[in-house]
């Protein structure tokens, strides 16, 4: 998938929004939906992304929307900060198929990070436990504003 190009209304974050595939939700509002990572990179790795914009990456994406996720990325990070008390905290944002991107509806990465604890290559991490993801997710969800 390069830069430009239609939107495609079955990639995965499509149907988690259509609630055709299940996810574990940490919180969300009209506008944006946080949700744990299936393949966390680390541990409490959270996902944002627009409920309304079609975009694909940030190229494409409207001014407002960007403005809303990029909010409920802060809040969210916030949120992984007092609730899991990482070391750091890794925003990631991929686009395009050659610079890493595998699922093409814009969406912020939060990974928390520690010292001690190599974080998981993207695209190499194991699928989590749903339990042990739901457990994350609500300790995430208690520590929000
Ligand atoms: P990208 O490679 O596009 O930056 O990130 C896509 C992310 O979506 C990856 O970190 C991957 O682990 C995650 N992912 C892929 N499929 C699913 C899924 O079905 N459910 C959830 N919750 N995450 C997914």
């Amino acid at each position: 998938m390069s830069l430009t190009g239609p939107y495609d209304p079955d990639n995965i974050f499509a149907k988690i929004l259509r609630g055709e595939v299940p996810a574990v939700t940490v919180w969300q509002d009209k506008h944006v939906l946080a949700f744990m990572d299936v393949f966390p990179q680390s541990e409490g790795h959270v996902l944002v992304i627009s409920k309304t914009s079609q975009a694909r990456n940030l190229l494409e994406v409207e001014p407002r929307d960007l403005a809303r996720v990029t909010a409920a990325v802060q809040r969210t990070a916030r949120a992984v900060e007092r609730a899991l008390s990482p070391e750091g905290i890794s925003v990631m944002q991929l686009n395009g198929q050659a610079g890493g991107q595998t699922v093409f509806h814009l969406h912020f990465h939060i990974i928390p990070r520690w010292a001690d604890r190599p974080v998981k290559g993207h695209g190499h991490a194991p699928m989590a436990e749903l339990e042990t993801l739901q457990a994350l997710a609500e300790r995430i969800a208690a520590a929000l504003d």
